[in-house]
Protein backbone atom coordinates (compact mmCIF):
# COMPACT_ATOMS: atom_id res chain seq x y z
CA UNK A 1 0.00 0.00 0.00
CA UNK A 2 0.86 3.59 0.05
CA UNK A 3 4.03 3.96 1.92
CA UNK A 4 4.52 6.65 5.10
CA UNK A 5 6.17 10.13 4.93
CA UNK A 6 9.26 10.09 3.07
CA UNK A 7 7.90 7.56 0.55
CA UNK A 8 4.75 9.30 -1.14
CA UNK A 9 7.80 11.41 -2.59
CA UNK A 10 5.89 13.93 -4.57
CA UNK A 11 2.19 13.88 -3.01
CA UNK A 12 3.26 15.81 0.48
CA UNK A 13 3.74 14.71 3.75
CA UNK A 14 0.68 12.84 4.56
CA UNK A 15 1.24 10.05 6.47
CA UNK A 16 -0.85 6.91 4.96
CA UNK A 17 -0.91 3.75 6.98
CA UNK A 18 -3.33 1.22 5.43
CA UNK A 19 -4.86 -2.10 5.76
CA UNK A 20 -6.82 -3.23 2.77
CA UNK A 21 -8.47 -6.25 1.45
CA UNK A 22 -7.82 -8.02 -2.25
CA UNK A 23 -10.11 -9.92 -4.08
CA UNK A 24 -9.33 -11.90 -7.41
CA UNK A 25 -11.60 -14.50 -9.59
CA UNK A 26 -9.66 -16.53 -12.87
CA UNK A 27 -12.51 -18.77 -13.99
CA UNK A 28 -13.17 -19.25 -17.76
CA UNK A 29 -16.86 -19.63 -17.33
CA UNK A 30 -17.02 -16.56 -14.96
CA UNK A 31 -17.74 -12.26 -15.86
CA UNK A 32 -14.81 -12.48 -13.15
CA UNK A 33 -15.86 -8.68 -11.58
CA UNK A 34 -19.52 -10.44 -10.95
CA UNK A 35 -18.06 -11.90 -8.16
CA UNK A 36 -15.25 -9.58 -7.39
CA UNK A 37 -17.64 -7.03 -6.23
CA UNK A 38 -19.58 -9.30 -3.68
CA UNK A 39 -16.09 -10.77 -2.97
CA UNK A 40 -15.08 -6.56 -1.71
CA UNK A 41 -18.16 -6.14 -0.70
CA UNK A 42 -17.48 -8.51 2.21
CA UNK A 43 -14.33 -7.21 2.92
CA UNK A 44 -15.52 -3.66 3.41
CA UNK A 45 -14.28 -3.51 7.40
CA UNK A 46 -10.79 -3.69 5.77
CA UNK A 47 -10.76 -0.41 3.45
CA UNK A 48 -13.64 1.73 3.10
CA UNK A 49 -11.77 4.48 1.74
CA UNK A 50 -12.10 3.74 -2.12
CA UNK A 51 -12.06 0.12 -4.18
CA UNK A 52 -11.32 -0.54 -7.43
CA UNK A 53 -11.40 -3.68 -9.95
CA UNK A 54 -9.44 -4.50 -12.86
CA UNK A 55 -10.70 -7.17 -15.22
CA UNK A 56 -8.99 -8.56 -18.46
CA UNK A 57 -11.03 -10.52 -21.21
CA UNK A 58 -7.69 -11.85 -22.62
CA UNK A 59 -7.28 -8.92 -24.74
CA UNK A 60 -7.51 -5.83 -22.65
CA UNK A 61 -7.55 -4.59 -18.73
CA UNK A 62 -10.31 -2.69 -18.14
CA UNK A 63 -10.08 -0.86 -14.34
CA UNK A 64 -12.95 1.42 -12.25
CA UNK A 65 -12.10 2.93 -8.98
CA UNK A 66 -14.30 4.86 -7.13
CA UNK A 67 -14.12 6.64 -3.58
CA UNK A 68 -15.90 5.24 -0.83
CA UNK A 69 -18.38 2.29 -0.01
CA UNK A 70 -18.25 -0.80 -2.52
CA UNK A 71 -21.93 -0.53 -2.36
CA UNK A 72 -21.56 3.21 -3.99
CA UNK A 73 -18.83 2.84 -6.24
CA UNK A 74 -19.66 0.46 -8.66
CA UNK A 75 -22.68 0.91 -11.32
CA UNK A 76 -24.58 -1.95 -13.08
CA UNK A 77 -22.84 0.15 -16.10
CA UNK A 78 -19.51 -0.60 -15.08
CA UNK A 79 -19.76 -4.31 -14.07
CA UNK A 80 -20.78 -4.22 -17.67
CA UNK A 81 -17.84 -2.90 -18.43
CA UNK A 82 -15.66 -4.69 -16.43
CA UNK A 83 -15.78 -7.26 -19.16
CA UNK A 84 -13.81 -10.84 -18.66
CA UNK A 85 -13.15 -13.89 -17.21
CA UNK A 86 -10.27 -12.55 -14.84
CA UNK A 87 -10.20 -9.60 -13.03
CA UNK A 88 -8.61 -8.48 -9.31
CA UNK A 89 -10.35 -5.77 -6.86
CA UNK A 90 -9.16 -3.74 -3.78
CA UNK A 91 -10.83 -2.01 -0.57
CA UNK A 92 -8.48 0.69 0.12
CA UNK A 93 -8.00 2.24 4.11
CA UNK A 94 -6.35 4.73 5.09
CA UNK A 95 -5.68 7.44 8.33
CA UNK A 96 -5.79 10.56 6.72
CA UNK A 97 -4.71 12.70 3.39
CA UNK A 98 -5.48 9.58 1.40
CA UNK A 99 -9.35 10.40 0.39
CA UNK A 100 -7.91 10.99 -3.35
CA UNK A 101 -9.16 8.69 -6.31
CA UNK A 102 -5.18 8.88 -7.08
CA UNK A 103 -4.14 6.78 -3.96
CA UNK A 104 -7.53 4.03 -4.92
CA UNK A 105 -6.22 0.90 -5.99
CA UNK A 106 -5.54 -1.75 -8.58
CA UNK A 107 -2.74 0.29 -9.38
CA UNK A 108 -2.61 0.48 -13.17
CA UNK A 109 -0.34 2.41 -15.68
CA UNK A 110 -1.40 4.13 -18.98
CA UNK A 111 -0.49 1.50 -21.32
CA UNK A 112 -2.63 -0.93 -19.06
CA UNK A 113 -0.80 -4.11 -19.38
CA UNK A 114 -0.48 -5.20 -15.56
CA UNK A 115 -2.36 -4.08 -12.67
CA UNK A 116 -1.49 -4.94 -9.19
CA UNK A 117 -3.35 -4.37 -5.84
CA UNK A 118 -1.72 -4.85 -2.43
CA UNK A 119 -2.44 -5.51 1.16
CA UNK A 120 0.42 -4.14 3.64
CA UNK A 121 2.84 -1.51 3.47
CA UNK A 122 6.81 -1.70 2.58
CA UNK A 123 8.88 0.63 5.68
CA UNK A 124 11.22 1.21 3.40
CA UNK A 125 11.54 1.58 -0.10
CA UNK A 126 15.35 2.14 -0.72
CA UNK A 127 15.87 -0.69 -2.56
CA UNK A 128 12.90 -0.73 -5.01
CA UNK A 129 13.94 3.29 -5.88
CA UNK A 130 17.66 2.43 -6.38
CA UNK A 131 16.39 -0.31 -9.15
CA UNK A 132 14.02 1.74 -10.53
CA UNK A 133 16.82 4.46 -10.41
CA UNK A 134 18.72 2.38 -12.45
CA UNK A 135 16.00 1.85 -14.95
CA UNK A 136 15.32 5.29 -15.39
CA UNK A 137 11.65 5.30 -13.84
CA UNK A 138 10.96 7.91 -12.08
CA UNK A 139 9.71 7.75 -8.43
CA UNK A 140 8.93 10.66 -6.97
CA UNK A 141 5.11 10.88 -7.42
CA UNK A 142 4.94 7.26 -6.76
CA UNK A 143 4.07 4.98 -3.49
CA UNK A 144 5.25 2.00 -2.72
CA UNK A 145 2.49 -0.16 -4.49
CA UNK A 146 3.46 1.77 -7.67
CA UNK A 147 6.99 1.64 -7.48
CA UNK A 148 6.48 -2.57 -7.21
CA UNK A 149 4.17 -2.33 -10.09
CA UNK A 150 6.75 -0.26 -12.16
CA UNK A 151 9.97 -2.75 -11.01
CA UNK A 152 7.35 -5.76 -12.73
CA UNK A 153 7.18 -3.58 -15.55
CA UNK A 154 10.85 -3.01 -16.31
CA UNK A 155 11.35 -6.64 -16.54
CA UNK A 156 8.33 -7.40 -18.29
CA UNK A 157 8.45 -4.70 -21.13
CA UNK A 158 12.62 -6.33 -21.62
CA UNK A 159 10.74 -9.93 -22.11
CA UNK A 160 9.79 -11.41 -19.01
CA UNK A 161 7.49 -13.58 -18.73
CA UNK A 162 4.96 -12.85 -15.17
CA UNK A 163 6.56 -14.83 -13.11
CA UNK A 164 9.77 -14.40 -13.99
CA UNK A 165 9.51 -10.97 -13.59
CA UNK A 166 7.98 -11.43 -9.77
CA UNK A 167 10.85 -14.02 -8.65
CA UNK A 168 13.40 -11.57 -10.28
CA UNK A 169 11.77 -8.23 -7.80
CA UNK A 170 10.77 -10.08 -5.25
CA UNK A 171 14.19 -9.14 -3.17
CA UNK A 172 13.00 -5.96 -3.19
CA UNK A 173 9.46 -6.08 -2.02
CA UNK A 174 11.28 -5.39 1.83
CA UNK A 175 8.14 -5.18 3.45
CA UNK A 176 4.45 -6.62 4.02
CA UNK A 177 2.27 -7.58 0.79
CA UNK A 178 -0.41 -9.63 0.30
CA UNK A 179 -0.22 -8.98 -3.36
CA UNK A 180 -2.40 -9.68 -6.47
CA UNK A 181 -1.17 -8.87 -9.62
CA UNK A 182 -2.64 -9.20 -13.19
CA UNK A 183 -1.90 -9.49 -16.72
CA UNK A 184 -4.46 -9.77 -19.62
CA UNK A 185 -4.17 -13.44 -19.18
CA UNK A 186 -3.35 -14.67 -15.45
CA UNK A 187 -3.52 -13.48 -12.24
CA UNK A 188 -0.41 -13.83 -9.81
CA UNK A 189 -0.70 -14.06 -5.57
CA UNK A 190 2.60 -13.07 -4.10
CA UNK A 191 2.95 -13.04 0.05
CA UNK A 192 5.87 -11.99 2.02
CA UNK A 193 7.88 -14.48 3.18
CA UNK A 194 6.41 -13.68 6.78
CA UNK A 195 2.82 -13.80 5.87
CA UNK A 196 2.18 -10.72 7.69
CA UNK A 197 -1.23 -10.32 5.55
CA UNK A 198 -3.86 -13.18 5.29
CA UNK A 199 -4.28 -14.26 1.55
CA UNK A 200 -6.24 -17.62 0.87
CA UNK A 201 -7.81 -19.72 -2.07
CA UNK A 202 -10.61 -20.85 -3.32
CA UNK A 203 -12.96 -22.72 -5.85
CA UNK A 204 -15.78 -22.16 -7.41
CA UNK A 205 -16.74 -23.93 -10.22
CA UNK A 206 -13.84 -24.98 -12.29
CA UNK A 207 -12.34 -21.27 -11.27
CA UNK A 208 -9.74 -19.96 -8.98
CA UNK A 209 -10.32 -17.14 -6.42
CA UNK A 210 -8.30 -15.19 -3.98
CA UNK A 211 -9.47 -13.68 -1.15
CA UNK A 212 -7.66 -11.70 1.43
CA UNK A 213 -10.19 -13.37 4.09
CA UNK A 214 -12.18 -16.49 3.47
CA UNK A 215 -15.37 -14.67 4.80
CA UNK A 216 -15.77 -13.31 1.16
CA UNK A 217 -14.97 -17.22 -0.46
CA UNK A 218 -17.98 -18.37 1.28
CA UNK A 219 -19.62 -15.40 -0.07
CA UNK A 220 -19.49 -15.70 -3.35
CA UNK A 221 -19.86 -19.75 -2.51
CA UNK A 222 -16.72 -20.59 -3.25
CA UNK A 223 -14.94 -23.81 -1.42
CA UNK A 224 -11.61 -22.31 0.49
CA UNK A 225 -9.17 -24.42 -0.90
CA UNK A 226 -5.63 -23.17 1.68
CA UNK A 227 -3.84 -19.87 2.12
CA UNK A 228 -0.88 -18.91 -0.50
CA UNK A 229 2.14 -19.82 2.13
CA UNK A 230 3.89 -17.02 3.33
CA UNK A 231 6.98 -16.35 0.86
CA UNK A 232 4.74 -18.46 -2.14
CA UNK A 233 4.14 -17.43 -5.48
CA UNK A 234 0.74 -18.56 -7.00
CA UNK A 235 -0.20 -18.34 -10.67
CA UNK A 236 -3.24 -19.02 -12.25
CA UNK A 237 -3.64 -18.96 -16.32
CA UNK A 238 -4.80 -20.78 -18.72
CA UNK A 239 -2.47 -23.92 -17.97
CA UNK A 240 -4.49 -24.12 -14.59
CA UNK A 241 -2.78 -23.10 -10.75
CA UNK A 242 0.80 -23.68 -10.72
CA UNK A 243 2.89 -22.26 -7.88
CA UNK A 244 6.79 -21.83 -6.39
CA UNK A 245 8.22 -21.06 -3.62
CA UNK A 246 10.20 -18.25 -3.75
CA UNK A 247 11.94 -17.76 -0.68
CA UNK A 248 11.65 -19.88 3.04
CA UNK A 249 8.68 -19.33 4.94
CA UNK A 250 8.83 -17.70 8.30
CA UNK A 251 4.96 -17.76 9.20
CA UNK A 252 4.28 -14.37 10.98
CA UNK A 253 0.79 -13.77 10.97
CA UNK A 254 -0.12 -10.11 12.59
CA UNK A 255 -1.62 -11.17 15.42
CA UNK A 256 -3.88 -8.08 15.45
CA UNK A 257 -6.09 -9.78 12.57
CA UNK A 258 -7.38 -12.15 15.39
CA UNK A 259 -7.61 -9.12 18.12
CA UNK A 260 -9.35 -6.56 15.62
CA UNK A 261 -9.31 -6.46 11.93
CA UNK A 262 -10.60 -9.73 10.35
CA UNK A 263 -13.77 -10.89 10.08
CA UNK A 264 -15.14 -13.13 12.93
CA UNK A 265 -16.28 -15.51 10.65
CA UNK A 266 -13.27 -15.68 8.77
CA UNK A 267 -10.01 -18.61 9.17
CA UNK A 268 -6.61 -17.52 9.41
CA UNK A 269 -4.32 -19.94 9.88
CA UNK A 270 -6.80 -22.07 10.24
CA UNK A 271 -8.37 -21.11 13.46
CA UNK A 272 -11.98 -19.49 13.55
CA UNK A 273 -11.68 -15.85 14.41
CA UNK A 274 -15.24 -15.39 16.49
CA UNK A 275 -14.16 -18.80 18.70
CA UNK A 276 -10.25 -17.48 19.47
CA UNK A 277 -12.12 -13.79 20.28
CA UNK A 278 -14.34 -15.83 22.48
CA UNK A 279 -11.42 -17.87 23.95
CA UNK A 280 -9.17 -13.90 24.46
CA UNK A 281 -12.74 -12.89 26.40
CA UNK A 282 -12.41 -16.59 28.58
CA UNK A 283 -8.73 -15.81 29.51
CA UNK A 284 -9.68 -12.39 30.23
CA UNK A 285 -11.82 -13.53 32.65
CA UNK A 286 -10.18 -15.75 34.55
CA UNK A 287 -6.41 -13.49 34.56
CA UNK A 288 -8.38 -11.17 37.26
CA UNK A 289 -11.96 -12.24 38.08
CA UNK A 290 -14.10 -8.61 39.10
CA UNK A 291 -17.37 -9.18 40.66
CA UNK A 292 -19.96 -7.19 38.69
CA UNK A 293 -23.79 -7.41 37.54
CA UNK A 294 -22.99 -7.26 33.73
CA UNK A 295 -21.01 -7.79 31.32
CA UNK A 296 -21.29 -4.96 27.85
CA UNK A 297 -20.11 -5.90 24.74
CA UNK A 298 -18.57 -2.40 22.62
CA UNK A 299 -20.01 -3.76 19.46
CA UNK A 300 -19.06 -5.30 16.99
CA UNK A 301 -15.77 -6.35 17.22
CA UNK A 302 -15.58 -6.86 21.37
CA UNK A 303 -18.99 -9.13 21.11
CA UNK A 304 -17.49 -12.41 20.97
CA UNK A 305 -14.69 -11.25 23.95
CA UNK A 306 -17.70 -10.13 26.34
CA UNK A 307 -19.62 -13.73 25.45
CA UNK A 308 -16.60 -15.65 26.35
CA UNK A 309 -16.16 -13.30 29.83
CA UNK A 310 -19.36 -13.77 30.81
CA UNK A 311 -19.40 -17.65 30.13
CA UNK A 312 -16.24 -17.88 32.59
CA UNK A 313 -17.18 -15.18 35.33
CA UNK A 314 -20.86 -16.75 35.04
CA UNK A 315 -21.83 -12.37 34.95
CA UNK A 316 -24.83 -11.97 32.18
CA UNK A 317 -23.84 -10.38 28.99
CA UNK A 318 -26.40 -7.37 27.76
CA UNK A 319 -26.59 -5.15 25.33
CA UNK A 320 -25.66 -2.20 26.93
CA UNK A 321 -24.30 -0.08 23.66
CA UNK A 322 -25.88 0.33 20.36
CA UNK A 323 -24.18 1.12 17.43
CA UNK A 324 -25.60 3.16 14.51
CA UNK A 325 -24.70 0.68 11.70
CA UNK A 326 -24.16 3.01 9.18
CA UNK A 327 -20.51 4.51 10.80
CA UNK A 328 -17.70 2.95 9.67
CA UNK A 329 -14.46 5.58 10.37
CA UNK A 330 -14.28 6.45 14.09
CA UNK A 331 -10.87 5.42 14.12
CA UNK A 332 -9.34 7.29 10.82
CA UNK A 333 -11.18 10.86 11.19
CA UNK A 334 -7.72 12.67 10.94
CA UNK A 335 -8.40 15.09 13.65
CA UNK A 336 -8.99 14.07 17.26
CA UNK A 337 -12.03 16.62 18.01
CA UNK A 338 -13.88 14.91 14.95
CA UNK A 339 -12.75 11.08 16.18
CA UNK A 340 -14.00 12.41 19.58
CA UNK A 341 -17.73 13.52 17.85
CA UNK A 342 -17.64 10.18 16.46
CA UNK A 343 -17.51 8.04 19.14
CA UNK A 344 -20.90 9.93 20.65
CA UNK A 345 -22.36 9.10 16.73
CA UNK A 346 -21.49 5.64 16.64
CA UNK A 347 -22.30 4.43 20.13
CA UNK A 348 -25.12 5.55 22.63
CA UNK A 349 -26.12 3.21 26.09
CA UNK A 350 -28.90 1.51 27.01
CA UNK A 351 -29.54 3.38 30.02
CA UNK A 352 -31.87 -0.14 31.43
CA UNK A 353 -28.58 -2.29 31.07
CA UNK A 354 -26.37 -0.27 33.20
CA UNK A 355 -28.29 1.94 35.47
CA UNK A 356 -27.39 1.07 39.03
CA UNK A 357 -25.30 -1.60 38.12
CA UNK A 358 -21.67 -2.45 38.51
CA UNK A 359 -20.45 -2.63 34.51
CA UNK A 360 -17.80 -4.23 33.00
CA UNK A 361 -17.36 -2.91 29.50
CA UNK A 362 -15.18 -5.12 27.26
CA UNK A 363 -13.48 -3.65 24.61
CA UNK A 364 -10.89 -5.19 22.20
CA UNK A 365 -8.14 -2.79 22.33
CA UNK A 366 -7.16 0.22 23.49
CA UNK A 367 -5.17 2.57 20.47
CA UNK A 368 -5.44 6.33 21.63
CA UNK A 369 -7.82 6.29 24.50
CA UNK A 370 -10.37 8.11 22.50
CA UNK A 371 -12.86 5.71 22.67
CA UNK A 372 -12.54 4.19 26.10
CA UNK A 373 -12.77 7.99 27.71
CA UNK A 374 -15.78 8.63 25.71
CA UNK A 375 -17.54 5.14 26.72
CA UNK A 376 -16.95 5.18 30.54
CA UNK A 377 -18.66 8.66 30.74
CA UNK A 378 -21.42 8.07 28.15
CA UNK A 379 -21.72 4.75 30.55
CA UNK A 380 -21.44 6.76 33.73
CA UNK A 381 -24.07 8.96 32.47
CA UNK A 382 -26.08 6.44 31.62
CA UNK A 383 -26.19 5.65 35.30
CA UNK A 384 -23.92 3.03 36.20
CA UNK A 385 -22.32 2.58 39.80
CA UNK A 386 -19.00 1.58 38.66
CA UNK A 387 -17.56 1.28 35.26
CA UNK A 388 -14.90 -1.69 34.44
CA UNK A 389 -12.61 -1.97 31.45
CA UNK A 390 -11.85 -5.19 30.54
CA UNK A 391 -9.32 -5.26 27.09
CA UNK A 392 -9.25 -8.72 25.54
CA UNK A 393 -5.64 -7.51 23.86
CA UNK A 394 -2.49 -6.26 25.68
CA UNK A 395 -1.28 -2.70 25.61
CA UNK A 396 -0.66 -1.23 22.11
CA UNK A 397 2.95 0.39 22.48
CA UNK A 398 4.24 -0.07 19.01
CA UNK A 399 2.87 1.49 15.89
CA UNK A 400 2.80 -0.56 12.87
CA UNK A 401 4.46 -0.39 9.52
CA UNK A 402 2.96 -3.50 7.69
CA UNK A 403 0.05 -2.07 7.03
CA UNK A 404 -1.96 -1.56 10.11
CA UNK A 405 -4.06 1.64 10.72
CA UNK A 406 -2.09 2.79 13.87
CA UNK A 407 -1.31 5.99 14.74
CA UNK A 408 2.15 6.96 15.48
CA UNK A 409 3.48 5.77 18.83
CA UNK A 410 3.57 9.06 20.86
CA UNK A 411 -0.61 9.34 19.74
CA UNK A 412 -0.41 5.55 21.37
CA UNK A 413 -1.84 5.72 25.06
CA UNK A 414 -0.02 2.98 26.40
CA UNK A 415 3.35 3.99 25.46
CA UNK A 416 3.17 7.31 27.19
CA UNK A 417 1.22 6.65 30.34
CA UNK A 418 0.96 3.75 32.95
CA UNK A 419 -1.68 1.87 33.05
CA UNK A 420 -2.44 3.15 36.47
CA UNK A 421 -2.46 6.70 34.56
CA UNK A 422 -4.82 5.45 31.71
CA UNK A 423 -7.03 4.07 34.26
CA UNK A 424 -7.44 7.63 35.69
CA UNK A 425 -7.49 9.35 32.19
CA UNK A 426 -9.97 7.65 30.93
CA UNK A 427 -12.50 7.77 34.30
CA UNK A 428 -12.73 3.60 34.70
CA UNK A 429 -13.18 2.06 38.08
CA UNK A 430 -10.98 -0.45 36.92
CA UNK A 431 -8.89 -1.61 33.61
CA UNK A 432 -7.90 -4.79 33.14
CA UNK A 433 -5.55 -5.48 30.03
CA UNK A 434 -5.30 -9.64 28.97
CA UNK A 435 -1.93 -10.52 29.49
CA UNK A 436 0.55 -11.10 26.48
CA UNK A 437 0.50 -14.95 27.20
CA UNK A 438 -3.05 -15.05 27.86
CA UNK A 439 -3.55 -13.64 24.37
CA UNK A 440 -1.34 -16.01 22.76
CA UNK A 441 -2.84 -19.10 24.58
CA UNK A 442 -6.36 -17.58 23.14
CA UNK A 443 -5.12 -18.30 19.83
CA UNK A 444 -4.16 -22.09 20.50
CA UNK A 445 -0.91 -21.52 18.08
CA UNK A 446 2.64 -21.06 18.93
CA UNK A 447 4.15 -17.57 19.39
CA UNK A 448 6.57 -17.99 16.89
CA UNK A 449 3.91 -17.95 14.26
CA UNK A 450 3.22 -14.23 15.11
CA UNK A 451 4.09 -10.79 14.39
CA UNK A 452 3.31 -9.29 17.39
CA UNK A 453 4.74 -5.85 17.31
CA UNK A 454 2.13 -3.41 18.34
CA UNK A 455 2.84 -5.06 21.27
CA UNK A 456 6.03 -6.09 21.84
CA UNK A 457 8.35 -3.67 19.53
CA UNK A 458 9.53 -6.48 17.87
CA UNK A 459 9.31 -5.88 14.47
CA UNK A 460 9.48 -9.24 11.93
CA UNK A 461 10.60 -7.93 9.28
CA UNK A 462 13.32 -5.18 8.92
CA UNK A 463 11.43 -1.73 9.38
CA UNK A 464 14.99 -0.06 7.99
CA UNK A 465 15.28 3.64 8.83
CA UNK A 466 11.37 3.89 10.13
CA UNK A 467 13.69 2.04 13.30
CA UNK A 468 14.53 5.40 14.14
CA UNK A 469 10.77 6.20 14.77
CA UNK A 470 10.42 4.30 17.72
CA UNK A 471 11.30 4.26 21.03
CA UNK A 472 11.29 1.34 23.31
CA UNK A 473 8.97 1.72 26.41
CA UNK A 474 8.88 -0.03 29.63
CA UNK A 475 6.04 -2.37 30.00
CA UNK A 476 3.82 -1.19 33.42
P1 LIG B 1 -9.01 4.48 20.32
O1 LIG B 1 -10.24 5.26 20.47
O2 LIG B 1 -7.97 5.23 19.47
O3 LIG B 1 -8.39 3.97 21.58
O4 LIG B 1 -9.35 3.22 19.42
C1 LIG B 1 -9.80 2.04 20.02
C2 LIG B 1 -11.01 1.53 19.33
O5 LIG B 1 -10.79 1.44 17.93
C3 LIG B 1 -11.39 0.16 19.81
O6 LIG B 1 -12.78 0.19 20.08
C4 LIG B 1 -11.07 -0.78 18.66
O7 LIG B 1 -12.13 -1.70 18.45
C5 LIG B 1 -10.93 0.12 17.47
N1 LIG B 1 -9.71 -0.14 16.69
C6 LIG B 1 -8.55 -0.68 17.04
N2 LIG B 1 -7.68 -0.71 16.01
C7 LIG B 1 -8.32 -0.14 14.97
C8 LIG B 1 -7.97 0.13 13.61
N3 LIG B 1 -6.78 -0.18 13.14
N4 LIG B 1 -8.91 0.72 12.81
C9 LIG B 1 -10.10 1.05 13.29
N5 LIG B 1 -10.50 0.83 14.56
C10 LIG B 1 -9.62 0.24 15.39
Amino acid sequence: MVGQTGQLNGRGADLLQEKCGVFGVYGQDFEAARLVYPGLFSLQHRGQESTGIAASDGKKIRLHRGLGLVAHAYQEADLVFLKGHLAIGHNRYSTSGGFALSHAQPVMREDSTIGLAHNGNLPSTKALEKFLARHHVPTDESNDSEMMLDALRVLMTRGATLDEAIRDVYPLFTGAFSLLIMTRNAIAAVRDAHGLRPLSIGRLNGGYLFSSETCALDTVGAKVVRDVNPGELVIVDERGLHSVQLTRAHQHLDVFEFVYFARPDSLLLGKRVNEVRRTLGMHLAKESPRAADVVIPVPDSAIPAAEGYAEVSGIPVRTGLVKNRYIHRTFIQPEQHLREKHVEMKLNPLPEAVAGKNVIVVDDSIVRGTTSRKLVAMIRRAGAKRVHLAISSPPIRYPDFYGIDTPQQQDLIASTMSIKKITTYIGADSLQYLSFDGMIAATGLPEGVFSTSCFTGDYPIDIHERASDIVRVPAG
